[in-house]
């Protein structure tokens, strides 16, 4: 989605997850523990945020396993927190081991993908533009801005994501330093509303379909995405239409 918050690399917790989409299990050390949330020096669980739902797993520190309720960004600090399901037997200092729930993770990229997919179609045939969405396990769900509600322009679009999802295209995902990002057309809009010190932007480009500043989780290549199925449309007001879809 285009309005990733955490693009940058600019945090307390170092996020394996910019660097690599299929990290599934990863060690780290705890900074600090407050009833029952937690903070690692580096985590590979996304956080909500950019319209991406969290990452779920657990972390482990010898036979101890602690399964983790929700992942979020504290703003103030810049260090993700790993809400746990019962209080953290964990002290600061301890190593830990991360275990990602893959099959949830590997859902939310590959939708991730196709919501990608789908919002650049929209943009460059339809001239509509995203104001917002959402990326859960079992759906997601895109708002667009467009004067009327035209079935016919979302099964187009999402026929012809399925078109460039079966061409099997790697994407390419890399870090830009500010000035580079933006000349390129497209995340200049982006890379204007982000605070100055974020040097580097994460670039996620599908070639020759997409290129944007995000932060959020990706398949390598779009056949990983499947079968991108529209579930329904909603006119949620003045100029904006509400697609649902999922991935099969
Ligand atoms: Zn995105």
């Amino acid at each position: 989605m285009q309005q990733h918050l955490a693009v940058c690399k600019v945090m307390s917790t170092k996020q394996l997850y910019l660097y690599d989409s299929y990290l599934k299990e990863f060690q780290a050390k705890v900074l600090s523990v407050v009833g029952n949330q937690v903070v690692l020096d580096q985590t590979a669980f996304h956080p909500l945020t950019g319209g991406v739902a969290n990452d779920l797993g657990c972390l482990s520190r010898g036979n101890l396993r602690f399964s983790i309720a929700k992942v979020d960004i504290n703003r103030e600090t810049k260090e993700i927190t790993h809400t746990l399901e019962e209080l953290a037997e964990l002290k600061p200092g301890d190593s830990v081991s991360g275990a990602l729930d893959w099959d949830r993770r590997y859902r939310l990229m590959r939708l991730h993908t196709a919501a990608h997919l789908i919002a650049t179609i929209m943009y460059r045939d339809y001239s509509a533009l995203i104001t917002g969405g959402q990326v859960d396990v079992d759906q997601a769900k895109l708002d667009f801005n467009l004067p009327k509600t035209d079935r016919e322009i979302f099964e187009a679009a999402v026929r012809k994501a399925n078109e460039e999802a079966r061409k099997g295209v790697e994407l390419k995902i890399y870090f830009l330093a500010r000035e580079e990002a933006l000349k390129i057309h497209g995340v200049v809009k982006l890379a204007e509303k982000m605070p100055p010190e974020e040097k580097e932007l994460r670039i996620v480009e599908i070639p020759g379909i997409d290129l944007q500043a995000d932060g959020g989780p990706h398949v390598k290549n779009t056949n990983e995405i499947g079968e991108i199925q529209l579930l329904k449309i909603e006119n949620k007001g003045k100029n904006q239409r509400r697609v649902y879809f999922a991935v099969k």
